[in-house]
């Protein structure tokens, strides 16, 4: 880095319920795209909508610690499962932000089905405020087209920036895309395999998967 600031840091956040090889590609292509100094995952505490949880927040926890082990530009942050409320992006991006001070570059990573939904987000405008978004383009959601909704489209193109190498230069506040590779691999489709007693064998990392048989998570969702 020529200014000496620490390259960017990207925030990955999700369900991961459980976590599959779509997620672990989207951060570590992000990496080499986008520049960053390492990517801090950020499973989400159990929504309230979700019901009865069948697998728990600590679950999905440890499933992200287990495929993330040994990758040392991986780290994972327990907060927004540990805390008793449930938590919104704005929140932890503004405790972020109290960490690691107002000038770090802060990424947030989300794959183009989420970056369509965000404008539902709690406080959702305020997110650019404390962080950039990078966007990923997978299968089955096009990321530039006009099915945003109109006030997410309007800060997509005035936020847009053209070239990842300017995340550096501003903390928070643009909006970039990537081209990942393209894999249709959802944790919806894993969910479904497991219940049904088929095999989701290559779909995720073997750690992952001893993890579910030997507590026997899915088995009837
Ligand atoms: P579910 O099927 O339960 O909705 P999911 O597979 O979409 O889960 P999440 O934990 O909801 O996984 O996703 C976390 C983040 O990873 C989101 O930003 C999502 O867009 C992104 N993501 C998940 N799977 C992929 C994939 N195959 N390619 C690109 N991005 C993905």
């Amino acid at each position: 880095m020529s200014d000496g600031l620490p390259a960017p840091l990207g925030l990955f956040g999700g369900t991961f319920d459980p976590v599959h090889f779509g997620h672990l590609r989207l951060a570590e292509e992000s990496i080499g795209h986008l520049g960053l100094g390492g990517v801090r995952w950020i499973p989400a505490g159990q929504p309230p909508h979700r019901g009865v949880p069948q697998v728990t927040a600590e679950q999905r926890l440890e499933m992200v610690l287990r495929s993330t082990a040994g990758n040392e530009q991986f780290s994972v942050d327990a907060s927004e499962v540990e805390a008793a409320a449930p938590s919104y992006t704005v929140h932890t991006l503004e405790r972020l932000r109290r960490e690691l001070g107002p000038d770090r570059s802060l990424v947030l990573l989300v794959g183009a089905d989420a970056f369509a939904g965000l404008a539902s987000w709690h406080r959702w405008a305020d997110i650019f405020s404390l962080a950039h978004v990078a966007v990923s383009h997978r299968p089955g959601f096009p990321v530039e087209t006009g099915s945003l909704p109109l006030e997410l489209s309007s800060e997509f193109n005035a936020r847009r920036l053209s070239d990842a190498g300017r995340l550096k230069d501003a903390p928070a506040g643009g909006i970039v895309t990537f081209a990942m590779t393209q894999l249709a691999i959802s944790a919806t489709q894993i969910r479904k395999l497991l219940a049904n007693g088929l095999s989701a064998r290559y779909l995720l990392p073997d750690s992952v998967l001893d993890y579910i048989q030997t507590h026997s998570l899915y088995r009837n969702s």
